[in-house]
Protein backbone atom coordinates (compact mmCIF):
# COMPACT_ATOMS: atom_id res chain seq x y z
CA UNK A 1 0.00 0.00 0.00
CA UNK A 2 1.35 3.24 -1.08
CA UNK A 3 1.02 7.06 0.01
CA UNK A 4 -2.41 8.23 0.61
CA UNK A 5 -2.98 11.67 -0.96
CA UNK A 6 -6.79 12.52 -0.54
CA UNK A 7 -9.13 12.76 1.93
CA UNK A 8 -12.18 10.29 2.41
CA UNK A 9 -14.07 13.43 2.31
CA UNK A 10 -12.52 14.64 -1.25
CA UNK A 11 -13.18 10.97 -2.94
CA UNK A 12 -16.91 10.95 -1.47
CA UNK A 13 -17.94 12.19 -5.03
CA UNK A 14 -16.58 9.07 -6.62
CA UNK A 15 -18.14 6.53 -4.57
CA UNK A 16 -20.09 3.88 -6.48
CA UNK A 17 -19.53 5.22 -10.03
CA UNK A 18 -16.97 5.59 -12.93
CA UNK A 19 -15.18 8.80 -12.66
CA UNK A 20 -16.02 11.14 -15.33
CA UNK A 21 -12.53 12.31 -16.94
CA UNK A 22 -12.57 16.06 -16.66
CA UNK A 23 -10.09 18.58 -18.40
CA UNK A 24 -9.69 22.52 -19.45
CA UNK A 25 -10.37 22.14 -23.24
CA UNK A 26 -7.10 23.02 -24.50
CA UNK A 27 -3.67 21.67 -24.46
CA UNK A 28 -3.94 18.19 -24.42
CA UNK A 29 -7.39 17.39 -24.19
CA UNK A 30 -8.07 15.48 -26.83
CA UNK A 31 -5.61 13.54 -26.33
CA UNK A 32 -7.26 13.08 -22.41
CA UNK A 33 -10.52 12.29 -23.97
CA UNK A 34 -9.32 9.65 -26.61
CA UNK A 35 -7.50 8.20 -24.00
CA UNK A 36 -10.04 7.74 -21.62
CA UNK A 37 -13.00 7.03 -24.02
CA UNK A 38 -10.66 3.97 -25.44
CA UNK A 39 -10.82 3.19 -21.62
CA UNK A 40 -14.48 3.18 -21.51
CA UNK A 41 -14.58 6.63 -18.88
CA UNK A 42 -17.29 8.82 -19.15
CA UNK A 43 -15.53 12.71 -20.38
CA UNK A 44 -16.40 16.21 -19.52
CA UNK A 45 -14.75 19.03 -21.41
CA UNK A 46 -14.90 22.85 -19.43
CA UNK A 47 -14.29 25.45 -21.53
CA UNK A 48 -14.19 29.63 -21.10
CA UNK A 49 -16.49 30.56 -23.66
CA UNK A 50 -18.58 28.57 -26.15
CA UNK A 51 -16.62 24.92 -26.57
CA UNK A 52 -14.17 25.04 -29.12
CA UNK A 53 -16.05 24.26 -32.67
CA UNK A 54 -12.94 22.55 -33.92
CA UNK A 55 -14.05 19.55 -31.61
CA UNK A 56 -16.36 18.17 -33.75
CA UNK A 57 -14.11 17.46 -36.42
CA UNK A 58 -12.43 15.08 -33.69
CA UNK A 59 -15.21 12.26 -32.92
CA UNK A 60 -13.26 9.77 -31.10
CA UNK A 61 -12.09 12.80 -28.70
CA UNK A 62 -14.70 14.97 -28.15
CA UNK A 63 -15.72 14.80 -24.36
CA UNK A 64 -19.32 13.50 -23.79
CA UNK A 65 -20.40 16.62 -22.61
CA UNK A 66 -19.29 20.36 -22.13
CA UNK A 67 -19.34 22.28 -18.99
CA UNK A 68 -19.35 25.98 -19.93
CA UNK A 69 -18.24 29.46 -17.90
CA UNK A 70 -17.97 32.82 -19.36
CA UNK A 71 -14.25 33.96 -17.80
CA UNK A 72 -11.49 31.81 -16.79
CA UNK A 73 -12.11 33.59 -13.31
CA UNK A 74 -15.27 31.83 -13.49
CA UNK A 75 -14.18 27.94 -13.34
CA UNK A 76 -13.85 27.86 -9.49
CA UNK A 77 -17.66 27.81 -9.44
CA UNK A 78 -17.78 24.76 -11.13
CA UNK A 79 -16.82 22.41 -8.78
CA UNK A 80 -20.52 21.83 -7.36
CA UNK A 81 -21.58 20.66 -10.69
CA UNK A 82 -18.22 18.81 -11.23
CA UNK A 83 -18.81 17.28 -8.11
CA UNK A 84 -21.93 16.47 -8.71
CA UNK A 85 -20.89 14.51 -12.03
CA UNK A 86 -17.93 12.40 -10.20
CA UNK A 87 -15.46 14.34 -12.04
CA UNK A 88 -11.98 13.92 -11.83
CA UNK A 89 -9.74 16.77 -13.11
CA UNK A 90 -6.40 16.36 -15.46
CA UNK A 91 -4.35 19.11 -14.92
CA UNK A 92 -2.49 20.10 -17.99
CA UNK A 93 0.08 23.36 -18.83
CA UNK A 94 -3.29 25.80 -19.84
CA UNK A 95 -5.61 24.84 -17.18
CA UNK A 96 -3.05 25.38 -14.32
CA UNK A 97 -1.76 28.04 -16.19
CA UNK A 98 -4.78 30.00 -16.86
CA UNK A 99 -6.41 29.84 -13.25
CA UNK A 100 -3.00 30.00 -11.66
CA UNK A 101 -1.06 26.94 -9.34
CA UNK A 102 -2.78 28.24 -6.52
CA UNK A 103 -6.40 28.68 -7.29
CA UNK A 104 -6.19 25.28 -9.11
CA UNK A 105 -4.66 23.58 -5.81
CA UNK A 106 -7.69 24.86 -3.79
CA UNK A 107 -10.05 23.21 -6.03
CA UNK A 108 -12.30 21.06 -3.76
CA UNK A 109 -12.60 18.11 -6.71
CA UNK A 110 -10.39 15.53 -7.13
CA UNK A 111 -7.37 15.76 -9.15
CA UNK A 112 -5.30 13.41 -10.88
CA UNK A 113 -1.51 13.30 -9.20
CA UNK A 114 -0.55 15.12 -5.81
CA UNK A 115 -1.39 18.79 -6.28
CA UNK A 116 1.40 19.53 -3.47
CA UNK A 117 3.80 19.19 -6.89
CA UNK A 118 2.25 22.71 -8.56
CA UNK A 119 3.69 24.10 -5.28
CA UNK A 120 7.04 22.77 -6.17
CA UNK A 121 7.30 23.19 -9.76
CA UNK A 122 6.05 27.27 -9.82
CA UNK A 123 8.76 28.48 -7.65
CA UNK A 124 12.30 27.83 -9.62
CA UNK A 125 13.82 27.88 -6.29
CA UNK A 126 12.29 25.15 -4.91
CA UNK A 127 12.51 23.25 -8.45
CA UNK A 128 15.91 23.32 -7.92
CA UNK A 129 16.27 22.42 -4.66
CA UNK A 130 14.21 19.31 -5.12
CA UNK A 131 16.04 18.39 -8.42
CA UNK A 132 19.76 19.41 -6.98
CA UNK A 133 19.46 17.37 -3.51
CA UNK A 134 17.62 14.26 -5.99
CA UNK A 135 21.65 14.66 -7.42
CA UNK A 136 20.28 15.39 -10.67
CA UNK A 137 22.73 17.73 -12.69
CA UNK A 138 21.43 21.07 -13.67
CA UNK A 139 23.14 23.92 -15.55
CA UNK A 140 24.97 26.05 -13.18
CA UNK A 141 23.40 29.30 -11.75
CA UNK A 142 25.45 32.41 -11.41
CA UNK A 143 24.60 35.04 -8.28
CA UNK A 144 25.94 38.07 -10.50
CA UNK A 145 26.53 38.68 -14.03
CA UNK A 146 30.51 39.27 -12.55
CA UNK A 147 31.03 35.25 -11.69
CA UNK A 148 30.22 34.73 -15.04
CA UNK A 149 32.44 32.72 -17.20
CA UNK A 150 30.96 30.96 -20.55
CA UNK A 151 27.97 31.43 -22.88
CA UNK A 152 24.52 32.08 -20.21
CA UNK A 153 20.78 32.59 -20.37
CA UNK A 154 19.26 35.20 -18.74
CA UNK A 155 15.57 34.00 -17.64
CA UNK A 156 12.98 36.64 -16.52
CA UNK A 157 10.73 35.31 -13.74
CA UNK A 158 7.28 34.84 -15.69
CA UNK A 159 8.60 34.79 -19.28
CA UNK A 160 6.33 32.81 -20.66
CA UNK A 161 7.64 30.20 -23.39
CA UNK A 162 10.84 32.16 -22.63
CA UNK A 163 9.92 35.21 -24.55
CA UNK A 164 12.03 37.52 -22.97
CA UNK A 165 14.82 35.74 -22.18
CA UNK A 166 18.10 36.56 -23.50
CA UNK A 167 21.83 34.63 -24.35
CA UNK A 168 24.91 36.45 -23.99
CA UNK A 169 28.35 34.65 -24.95
CA UNK A 170 30.50 35.81 -22.33
CA UNK A 171 30.97 38.12 -19.03
CA UNK A 172 31.90 41.16 -21.31
CA UNK A 173 28.48 40.01 -23.03
CA UNK A 174 26.62 41.07 -20.13
CA UNK A 175 28.86 44.69 -19.38
CA UNK A 176 25.46 46.72 -20.63
CA UNK A 177 22.59 44.19 -18.78
CA UNK A 178 20.22 46.31 -16.67
CA UNK A 179 17.48 43.73 -15.45
CA UNK A 180 14.16 44.91 -15.77
CA UNK A 181 12.73 42.51 -13.16
CA UNK A 182 13.53 39.26 -11.25
CA UNK A 183 15.82 37.16 -13.16
CA UNK A 184 18.39 34.11 -13.03
CA UNK A 185 21.69 34.35 -14.96
CA UNK A 186 22.16 30.30 -15.76
CA UNK A 187 24.89 28.47 -17.62
CA UNK A 188 23.98 28.10 -21.61
CA UNK A 189 24.47 24.51 -22.43
CA UNK A 190 25.71 23.38 -25.48
CA UNK A 191 24.19 20.07 -26.86
CA UNK A 192 21.04 18.72 -27.64
CA UNK A 193 17.27 19.23 -25.87
CA UNK A 194 15.07 16.21 -25.09
CA UNK A 195 11.81 16.60 -23.27
CA UNK A 196 11.39 12.77 -21.82
CA UNK A 197 7.38 12.03 -21.10
CA UNK A 198 7.53 9.78 -17.97
CA UNK A 199 4.84 8.61 -15.65
CA UNK A 200 4.88 7.01 -12.38
CA UNK A 201 2.50 4.80 -10.92
CA UNK A 202 2.19 3.89 -7.24
CA UNK A 203 -0.37 1.29 -8.16
CA UNK A 204 2.24 -0.80 -10.29
CA UNK A 205 4.23 -4.10 -9.28
CA UNK A 206 6.04 -4.93 -11.99
CA UNK A 207 8.53 -2.88 -14.70
CA UNK A 208 11.18 -0.66 -13.57
CA UNK A 209 10.32 -0.60 -9.72
CA UNK A 210 10.86 2.92 -7.98
CA UNK A 211 9.09 3.33 -4.45
CA UNK A 212 6.76 1.41 -4.30
CA UNK A 213 5.50 1.76 -7.80
CA UNK A 214 7.23 1.61 -10.89
CA UNK A 215 8.56 4.60 -13.82
CA UNK A 216 7.32 4.09 -17.60
CA UNK A 217 8.89 6.64 -20.27
CA UNK A 218 6.53 6.93 -22.66
CA UNK A 219 7.49 9.34 -25.42
CA UNK A 220 10.44 11.80 -26.07
CA UNK A 221 9.81 15.22 -28.19
CA UNK A 222 11.69 18.03 -28.47
CA UNK A 223 10.15 21.36 -29.18
CA UNK A 224 10.09 24.13 -32.37
CA UNK A 225 11.32 27.39 -30.88
CA UNK A 226 10.54 30.21 -32.92
CA UNK A 227 12.31 32.06 -33.05
CA UNK A 228 15.86 30.84 -31.87
CA UNK A 229 15.57 27.42 -34.21
CA UNK A 230 16.18 29.37 -36.92
CA UNK A 231 18.45 32.46 -36.37
CA UNK A 232 21.75 30.68 -36.80
CA UNK A 233 20.64 30.65 -40.66
CA UNK A 234 21.02 34.55 -40.38
CA UNK A 235 24.67 34.57 -38.66
CA UNK A 236 26.20 35.87 -35.67
CA UNK A 237 24.92 36.92 -32.51
CA UNK A 238 25.93 40.71 -32.48
CA UNK A 239 24.89 41.55 -36.50
CA UNK A 240 21.39 40.07 -35.47
CA UNK A 241 21.38 42.53 -32.76
CA UNK A 242 22.51 44.99 -34.61
CA UNK A 243 19.35 43.92 -36.92
CA UNK A 244 17.22 44.33 -33.92
CA UNK A 245 16.39 40.75 -33.84
CA UNK A 246 16.96 39.13 -30.34
CA UNK A 247 16.08 35.44 -29.38
CA UNK A 248 13.23 33.99 -28.40
CA UNK A 249 12.03 30.56 -26.97
CA UNK A 250 8.03 30.60 -27.97
CA UNK A 251 6.94 27.30 -28.34
CA UNK A 252 5.25 26.48 -32.03
CA UNK A 253 5.28 22.87 -32.36
CA UNK A 254 6.86 19.93 -31.51
CA UNK A 255 8.89 16.68 -33.11
CA UNK A 256 9.29 13.15 -32.43
CA UNK A 257 13.25 12.43 -30.95
CA UNK A 258 14.18 9.14 -29.79
CA UNK A 259 17.52 8.70 -27.74
CA UNK A 260 20.45 6.68 -28.57
CA UNK A 261 19.52 3.18 -26.66
CA UNK A 262 22.49 3.17 -24.75
CA UNK A 263 21.16 6.30 -22.73
CA UNK A 264 18.48 5.41 -22.05
CA UNK A 265 19.45 3.98 -19.09
CA UNK A 266 20.97 7.68 -18.00
CA UNK A 267 17.51 9.19 -18.71
CA UNK A 268 15.23 6.39 -15.97
CA UNK A 269 18.32 7.14 -13.51
CA UNK A 270 17.30 11.15 -13.79
CA UNK A 271 13.34 10.20 -13.58
CA UNK A 272 13.87 7.37 -10.58
CA UNK A 273 15.68 10.33 -8.55
CA UNK A 274 13.27 12.71 -9.08
CA UNK A 275 10.55 10.20 -8.60
CA UNK A 276 12.32 9.01 -4.99
CA UNK A 277 13.32 13.36 -3.87
CA UNK A 278 9.49 13.32 -4.15
CA UNK A 279 8.44 10.78 -1.93
CA UNK A 280 10.58 11.92 0.53
CA UNK A 281 9.90 15.93 0.03
CA UNK A 282 5.54 15.69 -0.84
CA UNK A 283 4.45 12.36 -0.80
CA UNK A 284 5.00 11.70 -4.42
CA UNK A 285 4.66 12.97 -7.29
CA UNK A 286 2.12 10.72 -9.45
CA UNK A 287 1.32 10.01 -13.26
CA UNK A 288 2.85 11.96 -16.31
CA UNK A 289 5.76 14.41 -15.61
CA UNK A 290 8.12 15.97 -18.50
CA UNK A 291 11.92 15.90 -18.23
CA UNK A 292 13.47 18.71 -19.45
CA UNK A 293 16.90 18.55 -20.43
CA UNK A 294 20.14 18.83 -22.94
CA UNK A 295 22.29 16.01 -23.58
CA UNK A 296 26.36 17.52 -23.92
CA UNK A 297 28.79 16.16 -26.19
CA UNK A 298 30.05 14.50 -23.15
CA UNK A 299 27.00 12.31 -22.65
CA UNK A 300 25.57 14.72 -19.54
CA UNK A 301 22.30 15.37 -19.26
CA UNK A 302 21.50 18.62 -17.76
CA UNK A 303 17.66 19.14 -16.85
CA UNK A 304 16.66 22.61 -16.91
CA UNK A 305 13.00 22.38 -15.68
CA UNK A 306 10.80 19.65 -15.06
CA UNK A 307 6.82 19.80 -16.01
CA UNK A 308 5.17 17.99 -13.43
CA UNK A 309 2.05 16.93 -15.77
CA UNK A 310 1.13 15.95 -18.99
CA UNK A 311 2.94 17.92 -21.19
CA UNK A 312 1.60 18.49 -24.81
CA UNK A 313 4.48 17.35 -26.67
CA UNK A 314 2.84 14.08 -25.83
CA UNK A 315 0.40 14.96 -28.35
CA UNK A 316 2.15 13.34 -31.21
CA UNK A 317 1.58 9.77 -29.76
CA UNK A 318 -1.77 9.42 -30.01
CA UNK A 319 -1.78 5.91 -30.96
CA UNK A 320 1.90 5.13 -29.19
CA UNK A 321 5.49 6.09 -29.31
CA UNK A 322 8.71 4.28 -30.18
CA UNK A 323 8.92 4.05 -26.19
CA UNK A 324 5.24 3.26 -25.56
CA UNK A 325 4.84 0.70 -28.13
CA UNK A 326 7.50 -1.54 -25.74
CA UNK A 327 5.17 -1.05 -22.91
CA UNK A 328 1.23 -2.05 -24.45
CA UNK A 329 0.57 -0.97 -28.01
CA UNK A 330 -1.42 2.06 -29.02
CA UNK A 331 -1.03 3.69 -25.53
CA UNK A 332 -0.75 7.44 -24.91
CA UNK A 333 0.12 9.41 -22.06
CA UNK A 334 -3.79 10.05 -22.11
CA UNK A 335 -4.82 6.62 -22.02
CA UNK A 336 -2.20 5.35 -19.39
CA UNK A 337 -4.15 8.11 -17.05
CA UNK A 338 -7.14 6.42 -17.47
CA UNK A 339 -6.23 3.17 -17.18
CA UNK A 340 -4.71 4.02 -13.88
CA UNK A 341 -7.99 5.34 -12.79
CA UNK A 342 -9.59 2.21 -13.71
CA UNK A 343 -7.48 0.20 -11.85
CA UNK A 344 -7.17 2.83 -8.57
CA UNK A 345 -11.21 2.08 -8.22
CA UNK A 346 -10.96 -1.37 -8.81
CA UNK A 347 -8.53 -2.13 -6.55
CA UNK A 348 -10.01 0.27 -3.79
CA UNK A 349 -6.90 2.94 -3.91
CA UNK A 350 -8.33 5.98 -5.50
CA UNK A 351 -6.57 7.99 -2.45
CA UNK A 352 -3.03 6.60 -3.81
CA UNK A 353 -2.86 8.71 -7.43
CA UNK A 354 -6.06 11.48 -6.44
CA UNK A 355 -5.49 14.64 -4.51
P1 LIG B 1 8.02 26.56 -20.48
O1 LIG B 1 7.35 26.89 -19.17
O2 LIG B 1 7.25 26.92 -21.71
O3 LIG B 1 8.66 25.19 -20.51
P2 LIG B 1 9.91 28.44 -19.54
O4 LIG B 1 9.44 29.83 -19.77
O5 LIG B 1 9.82 27.86 -18.17
O6 LIG B 1 9.26 27.53 -20.62
P3 LIG B 1 12.42 27.09 -19.94
O7 LIG B 1 11.69 25.81 -20.18
O8 LIG B 1 13.26 27.20 -18.73
O9 LIG B 1 11.42 28.32 -20.00
O10 LIG B 1 13.29 27.44 -21.23
C1 LIG B 1 12.74 27.70 -22.50
C2 LIG B 1 13.71 27.25 -23.57
O11 LIG B 1 14.98 27.90 -23.39
C3 LIG B 1 14.03 25.77 -23.53
O12 LIG B 1 13.09 24.99 -24.20
C4 LIG B 1 15.42 25.71 -24.18
O13 LIG B 1 15.34 25.76 -25.58
C5 LIG B 1 16.04 26.99 -23.71
N1 LIG B 1 16.87 26.82 -22.49
C6 LIG B 1 16.41 26.95 -21.21
N2 LIG B 1 17.41 26.78 -20.34
C7 LIG B 1 18.53 26.54 -21.06
C8 LIG B 1 19.90 26.32 -20.71
N3 LIG B 1 20.32 26.34 -19.45
N4 LIG B 1 20.78 26.12 -21.72
C9 LIG B 1 20.37 26.13 -23.02
N5 LIG B 1 19.10 26.36 -23.39
C10 LIG B 1 18.19 26.57 -22.44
Amino acid sequence: MGIALASPSRLASLEGRLPTVATLCSHSSLQIFHGARAEQLPTLGLSVGPPPRFYDAFPLARPDRFLSVPKVAELSGTVPALREAGAVLIPHGSFVEYLGPEAFTKLDVPVFGNRAVLGWESDRRKERDWLESAGVSMPNRYESASEVDGPVIVKYYGAKGGKGFFLAKNREALADFRPTGPYVIQEYVLGTRYYMHFFYSPLSDRGYRVGHGSLELLGMDRRDEANIDELYKLGAQEELLKAGIRPTFVVTGNVPVILRESLLGKAFDVGARIIERSIELFGGMVGPFCVEGIMTEELEFKVFEISTRIVAGTNLFISGSPYSDLVAPGLSTGRRIAQELKRAQSEGRLAEVLS
